[in-house]
């Protein structure tokens, strides 16, 4: 076995996010003046594997971006955070993903998503990391990317045993089945638990039968986060709904937030994998809080060093 092959990978987005900072969110037609304006990098896929780096695992990512300088400096954003980029792939046919990102004194945001270069990852680029998928942990992918790359990703991946994390963001509501029983793990915010199963999701407790609904369509866990409420987990192992809190914090910046979440999931599942998954989620609860105490989305993930060593 290759000592140094990635145990995980995640097939997804790479955007470049173009943040401002505002007192409030504008209404439509109007224009505000915000505090402060910096450009970052994100995407769904990315924020994950980036994470899941800096906490100390290999990680390689699978995923396209333009060959312009925002895809040139997202290449060199993964090699200094030592993220394998063999299988990033660029284009010329489509601009980098981009996200402009407002974020208001609350912390709260809204965000409009140009997917670009993403949505040309294709069947082709994903059979060139398919030994890599195969050979990996544990495999991640989410819907900003093409789905049917998502879904043939997932089904390499489970083909070959290697556990499969799904985030269905940004969610639809006619999911093809297959990613449901592709998922070892399915992990949802409330928002898209809502939209996958028509219910209200306001609470644990919602969150517990939303979970008991996408359980039923063939995944092995589901995990809803809900925010400073942590997160409930539903398994086939134990059905009864299991809401595991963490330590409110005062959030300066969420964006984010469930994609540290995710990606220290995966880090635990490929290092710690005699954890529970109950504590797993205890501990990405508490990395993702650190996300949130700070603006920005990578630039706010904790390494391994800013962490309790306990953890490690
Ligand atoms: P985003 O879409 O902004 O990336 P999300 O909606 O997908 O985030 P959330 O459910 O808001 O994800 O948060 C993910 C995780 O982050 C939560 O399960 C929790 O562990 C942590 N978290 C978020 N907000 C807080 C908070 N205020 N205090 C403590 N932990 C938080």
């Amino acid at each position: 076995m290759d000592p140094e092959r990635p145990q995980v990978v995640v097939v997804g987005s790479c955007m470049t996010d173009l943040v401002s900072i505002t007192p409030r969110l504008p209404k439509a037609g109007e224009t505000i003046h915000g505090s402060k304006f910096f450009i970052g990098f994100g995407g769904k896929g990315a924020n994950q594997c980036i994470q899941a780096a800096r906490l100390g695992v290999r990680t390689a990512m699978v995923g396209k971006v333009g060959a312009d300088s925002f895809g040139n400096n997202y290449i060199e954003n993964f090699k200094k955070n030592k993220v394998c980029t063999d299988f990033v792939f660029q284009t010329a046919t489509a601009a980098t993903g981009a996200a402009s990102i407002i974020v208001n004194a609350e912390g709260q945001n809204a965000i409009v998503i140009v997917a670009g270069a993403n949505l040309l990852l294709n069947a082709e680029n994903l059979t060139k990391a398919s030994a890599a998928i195969s050979e990996a942990r544990v495999m991640v992918c989410q819907l900003e990317i093409s789905p049917e790359v998502s879904l043939q990703a997932l089904k390499i991946a489970h083909q070959s045993g290697v556990r499969t994390i799904f985030n269905p963001a940004p969610a639809t509501a006619d999911l093809d089945p297959a990613f449901y029983t592709h998922s070892d793990i399915f992990c949802c915010n409330e928002s898209e638990a809502e939209i996958l199963t028509g219910m209200q999701v306001q609470s644990p407790s919602d969150a517990g039968a939303a979970g008991s609904v996408l359980l039923g369509r063939g995944c092995c866990l589901v995990l809803v986060t809900l925010g400073g409420e942590g997160c409930v987990i539903v398994s086939k192992q134990d059905p009864n709904p299991k809401h595991i809190a963490t330590s409110k914090v005062k959030a300066v910046d969420t964006t984010g937030a469930g994609d540290s979440f995710i990606g220290a999931l995966a880090f635990f599942i490929a290092q710690h994998p005699q954890l529970s998954m109950e504590e797993m989620v205890k501990r990405s609860n508490h990395i993702a809080s650190v996300s949130v105490q700070a603006a920005g989305t990578q630039t706010s993930y904790p390494h391994r060093k800013d962490l309790p060593q306990d953890f490690f």
